[in-house]
């Protein structure tokens, strides 16, 4: 019998590397490094708000999820026709892309960054142009600028960056903003902005009013502790939004996702005080680290990297025989979130004893 023809996927789509999440654990006593989730449970009110939620899944979510945007807009002080919610800023960032790309275009991006950024860019039907790292983990931003053509519709800043770990500052963001092209859509993904310590920390919303050109992107999924929930957001101008709005998904934000979200941003006070313990056990983790001889570049987010080369699967190998989960990226570095002080000690036990037989 003559073979039957069999559905076409798209070329482009067929070669796509699948997104790899973090390893999860099986069994007990696992600690899990490997996803950047900060390690306490949800805060009580947002348990609450979920366990009233529940009572209404038979129902429809609001499908602009007005509550949630108007939230987000008075907490930032802006209008809630700026704000875009979706499945997780992930979800969100493909919303942009394909609000602006069109086969053949460009999406300039770091790399090593997020891995989400090349398969969106590809899903969306544009090219991934990859700007590498300097030495110490950071975009470089000039090379970033030099690499905009005339088929450039969006840059993607990752501040910090993931999986190094050192952010951009305000100063290095408003000079890249006047570098590029005022057509040229600049996202600002400051998934781990919580964390940051350093003097001049980003404020992407602090930047909006003065550059039409400008996308922030945020999520609960990491201070927030609501990464199983999925909801993340960006702000932009009103036409921009409007265009972001347009390619989603309807109902894309759950009515449970959005009872969770509008209970948890009231609670900063709490948030913070646990990005506060996650800050002083990074700062922890990393002095160690250094003083056993690792160079980790300055962690700004919840996570460590080692550039430990083609040598990090076989540290994540020997992490996991420890019962620590951790994300190796091939060829690159093995990036370990800040957990709870026991599966952290036990990752620093880990890099002591590898340092010890093998070296950095
Ligand atoms: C974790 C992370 C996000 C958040 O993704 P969600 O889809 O909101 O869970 C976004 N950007 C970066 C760089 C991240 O590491």
């Amino acid at each position: 019998m003559p073979k039957s023809p069999a559905v076409r996927l798209r070329p482009d789509i067929e070669s796509l590397p699948a997104y790899v999440p973090g390893e999860r654990p099986v069994g007990t006593q696992v600690f899990k490094l490997s996803s950047n989730e900060i390690p306490f449970s949800p805060l009580p009110a947002v348990l609450a708000a979920l366990a009233d939620a529940a009572a209404d899944v038979n129902r429809y979510p609001d499908m602009h999820a007005t509550a949630l945007v108007e939230a987000l807009g008075a907490w930032h002080g802006v209008g809630a026709e700026r704000v875009t919610v979706g499945n997780g800023s992930v979800a969100v960032l493909a919303h942009i892309l394909s609000a602006v790309c069109q086969p053949g275009d460009e999406v300039v991006l770091p790399w090593r960054s997020f891995e989400a950024y090349p398969i969106a860019t590809q899903v969306a039907g544009a090219m991934a142009v990859t700007v590498p790292l300097d030495a110490a983990g950071r975009h470089d931003l000039t090379a970033m600028a030099a690499a905009v053509t005339p088929r450039t519709r969006a840059v993607l800043l990752c501040s910090p960056n993931n999986p190094t770990g050192p952010a951009l500052t305000q100063t290095e963001v408003a000079d890249f903003l006047a570098a590029v092209p005022a057509n040229v859509l600049v996202v600002l993904d400051e998934a781990y902005i919580e964390f940051v310590r350093q003097p001049d920390a980003t404020d992407g919303p602090a930047l909006l009013a003065a550059h039409k050109n400008l996308v922030v992107l945020r999520t609960f999924s990491k201070a927030y502790g609501l990464a199983g929930l999925r909801v993340g957001y960006a702000l932009a101008r009103r036409r921009l939004t409007a265009g972001f709005r347009a390619t989603a998904t309807p109902f894309g934000v759950s009515s449970l996702a959005m009872a969770a979200a509008l209970a948890a941003l009231p609670e900063q006070q709490a948030v913070r005080a646990r990005v506060v313990q996650v800050v002083a056990e990074r700062d922890r983790v990393v002095g160690r680290l250094r003083a056993q001889g690792w160079q980790v570049p300055d962690p700004q987010g919840n996570f460590v990297w080692l550039a430990l080369g083609r040598r990090s699967t076989t540290f994540a190998q020997a992490a996991r025989h420890r019962g620590v989960l951790v994300r190796a990226f091939g060829g690159e570095g093995v990036r370990v979130s800040v957990g709870e002080p026991e599966g952290n000690d036990l990752f620093l036990e880990v890099a002591q004893g590898w340092i010890e037989r093998v070296g950095s």
